[in-house]
């Protein structure tokens, strides 16, 4: 059986952390190289991912964002230690990054 494939209408903002809509907010940030290419300006959040990021809460954040693929890509997957290492780096340059900086998140 083939699994179902999550289709992002062409257009419609979504989520650069979860890829869900609709977005709420955009994080300004300057473009960084990233594992497979490079990540292109301001980033875009959904409530739930913002309300992680504006907490500071990126353990959270990462389970969010992995739960989430699993759901929409069943048994494609990457192995969770794998990805959530990725995905802590990953927002750690994020962080580096971003124009407007929020100091209780710098831990
Ligand atoms: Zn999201």
């Amino acid at each position: 059986m083939l699994a179902p494939i999550h289709i992002i209408p062409a257009g419609e903002l979504v989520c650069d952390f979860c890829t869900g809509t609709p977005v709420v907010k955009r994080y300004g940030c300057q473009s960084f190289d990233i594992l497979a290419g490079r990540s292109v300006g301001d980033w875009a959040a959904c409530a739930r991912c913002r309300d992680f990021i504006d907490a500071g809460d990126w353990n959270a954040l990462v389970d969010y964002v992995l739960e989430k693929f699993a759901k929409n890509h069943p048994g494609a997957a990457p192995p969770r230690a794998v990805a959530r290492a990725y995905l802590l780096d990953l927002y750690s340059t994020f962080r580096k990054n971003r124009r407007e900086k929020l100091g209780a998140e710098e831990n």
